[in-house]
């Protein structure tokens, strides 16, 4: 029994499926069709589903071997035997747990990428149109710092659905869904203390499809962060295209969400730019939302570096293997002049370097 488990694991890793397949007839359909009953039957509990499971599960292992190696005979070679059994029990656990993942969520993975469905197009992908998309991020985030600020408290987690709900609805139906995902109650869980360090600020249980955050992200992290999570729950696996789709539904929202989005958008698009277009874009950034980037930097400095570089290296082998939106290469990138960066020309250089200095160490304010 245990040894086809892992065999029927091994062969749902390997066998090849058609994404055009996934793309219609799981993602569009089954899948959809489950999240619509599992996500608002979890988003019924205040708390974490996936928390007491897991805590279960691992005191269950445990407890487990414990009995294994209790009921094991004395010697060297039925110690052995047990621990082998006890072993090839486990990796069935886990084999199964790797199924389950499959049908519940994890299929996603295979599915056709936004870049075949959208009007996407490589080519316009160029260091000028980099650099002008950074330089069109500050400018927003330049009007938006006040409406945002002014409009009121930033959500609370609890009434994000409400809040950006509509957005991520119609969002969905611009993309194409012919069933839109139900939006998940965000919770806080038990993990919070290790995304703290490990620098993570979300994610979304693929077994319960709940969204779970990290309760110390910053109030106007919060839009961005959840909009992402949900595009995870409406089968956007991909980390590139749920924060693509995450943009998409702040900016179909108030001003608060839109600013949270380009709060985001703005760190990732200067990061790839060379220094000097880094340090002029950054200059033209007005002082409220530099206070708000410099308090996310500040925030994500409270990771753990071990913590972190673990967490990484369990996440970003996928991370990396599932990115396909890349930007430009490294040619010097050419800023638009605005008045801004203009002004900003005749200022001390030396000054205005250190700001955008200290600014550009957000450069990671959004791995999520
Ligand atoms: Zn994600």
């Amino acid at each position: 029994m245990a040894m086809s488990v892992i065999a029927a694991a091994v062969v749902a890793g390997l066998a090849p499926t058609p994404a055009p397949w996934v793309e219609h007839a799981y993602s569009r359909q089954w899948y959809l069709v489950w999240q619509n009953v599992v996500t608002p039957v979890s988003s019924l509990s205040g708390f974490s589903l996936l928390d007491p499971a897991a805590v279960i599960g691992v005191l269950g292992i445990g407890a487990g071997w414990w009995r294994g190696l209790r009921r094991a005979g004395a010697t060297w070679r039925e110690r052995t035997a047990a621990v082998a059994r006890l072993t090839l029990h486990t990796a069935a656990v886990a084999a199964a747990l790797y199924l389950v993942f499959l049908a519940m969520w994890g299929l996603n993975y295979r599915r056709e990428p936004l870049t075949a469905k959208l009007d996407y197009d490589a080519a316009r992908i160029s260091s000028a149109s980099l650099a002008s998309l950074a330089g069109e991020s500050v400018d927003r985030l330049n009007a938006l710092h006040a409406p945002a600020h002014g409009a009121g408290p930033w959500p609370a987690f609890e009434d994000l659905p409400e809040r950006l709900g509509p957005a991520f609805d119609r969002v969905q139906r611009r993309l194409g869904a012919g069933r839109p995902a139900a939006a998940g109650r965000p919770k806080a869980t038990l993990l919070t203390a290790y995304f703290r360090r490990a620098g993570i600020d979300g994610m979304l249980s693929p077994f319960s499809l709940e969204v779970l955050v990290n309760g110390t992200v910053l109030p106007f992290e919060r839009p961005f962060l959840v909009a992402h999570e949900w595009s995870h729950l409406a089968g956007y696996a991909n980390e590139s295209e749920a924060s693509f789709v995450g943009v998409l539904i702040c900016l179909a929202g108030g001003a608060q969400s839109r600013y949270s989005a380009w709060l985001y958008l703005s760190s990732q698009l200067v990061r790839h730019l060379p220094a000097d277009a880094r340090d002029r874009v950054w200059s033209g950034l007005a002082d409220g939302p530099r206070a708000d980037l410099r308090a996310l930097a500040a925030r994500r400095r409270q990771a753990v570096p071990v913590v972190r570089r673990s967490a990484n290296r369990v996440f970003e082998p996928r991370r990396s293997r599932n990115r396909q939106l890349r930007t430009g290469g490294g040619s010097a990138a050419r800023h638009r002049r605005n008045p801004r960066v203009a002004r900003a020309g005749r200022s001390d250089r030396r000054a205005r370097r250190r700001r955008a200095a200290s600014v550009a160490t957000t450069r990671d304010v959004a791995v999520i």
